[in-house]
């Protein structure tokens, strides 16, 4: 794992007193309520947190697939906020890649056509050695002719990475990226989106549950009832295995 630099980098993203509520009234439920965070450029953040503490709509907000009721999202020197349907769209497609929970592959498309898709939609060509590296690293490369339903769940989850991926973008967004995953492939796309930050320098956050997965990044945020709980710098697994025990003893970290 590369050191942390000494000094604070510049953040790659940010959220400013961020809030997604739900509904109106006694029933709303506040998913964020006031969450102050920043992703360091080139390092690799992982978010914890229990089970409805806020982790999803906070990646999604980052990612600008959501829209909060509240606050600001900032990637680099972009207000989310500020931007029209088309500019966000813009955004998510030519600086984003998103991993999410449950692969999200269109059905009818090949394994390499949803690679693809994003550049297809662009109207770019994927840089064909870097789509063989990615391919190849992720031990998809005989099967990208074959259908989302005729691929293993952790097959489906490694072409979901492999289209973040391809486009190389400056924010890698992934949403309990090996929970599906059997330990080896698990432990292949974690050396993969550790690469991305230390290879090619892209910014990852990803949300796990897993504390040996948070130690492979450079810092731990805790999420408890969408507010930010804490932050563990050079996560260790008995680092994080202690803070989420105090996270859930009801200790402020
Ligand atoms: P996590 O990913 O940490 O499990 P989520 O971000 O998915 O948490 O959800 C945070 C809270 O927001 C939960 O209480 C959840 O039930 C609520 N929530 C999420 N999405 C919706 C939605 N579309 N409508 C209503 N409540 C939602
Ligand atoms: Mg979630």
């Amino acid at each position: 794992m590369s050191a942390v630099a000494p000094r604070p980098p510049e953040a790659a993203a940010a959220t400013v007193g961020l809030v997604r509520a739900y509904g109106d009234g006694p029933g709303a439920v506040r998913a964020l309520d006031g969450v102050t965070m920043w992703l360091p450029s080139g390092r690799f953040t992982a978010v914890m947190g229990p089970s409805g503490s806020g982790k999803s709509t906070l990646l999604h907000c980052l990612a600008g697939l959501d829209r909060p009721t509240g606050g600001q999202v900032l990637l680099g020197d972009t207000d989310l906020g500020g931007l029209s349907e088309a500019e966000l769209t813009a955004v998510r497609r030519d600086r984003i890649g998103f991993v999410f929970q449950d692969g999200n592959l269109l059905p009818h498309l090949s394994a390499g056509e949803n690679i693809d898709l994003a550049a297809s939609l662009a109207g770019r060509r994927p840089d064909r050695v870097w789509r063989a590296e990615l391919v190849e690293r992720l031990g998809i490369s005989d099967r990208l002719t074959h259908l989302p339903g005729e691929l293993s769940g952790g097959q489906r989850q490694r072409v979901a990475v492999a289209r973040a991926l391809l486009g190389r973008p400056e924010l890698v967004v992934a949403d309990e990226p090996t929970g599906a995953l059997d330990t080896a492939s698990g432990r292949e796309l974690l050396g993969l989106l550790r690469a991305c930050v230390d290879d090619y320098g892209q910014t990852v956050v990803m949300v796990t549950h897993d504390p040996q997965a948070a130690a492979v990044s450079d810092q731990v945020l805790l999420l408890r009832d969408g507010v930010a709980a804490g932050r563990i710098t050079a996560p260790t697994p008995e680092r994080v295995l202690a803070a989420l025990g105090d996270l859930s003893a009801g200790e402020q970290l």
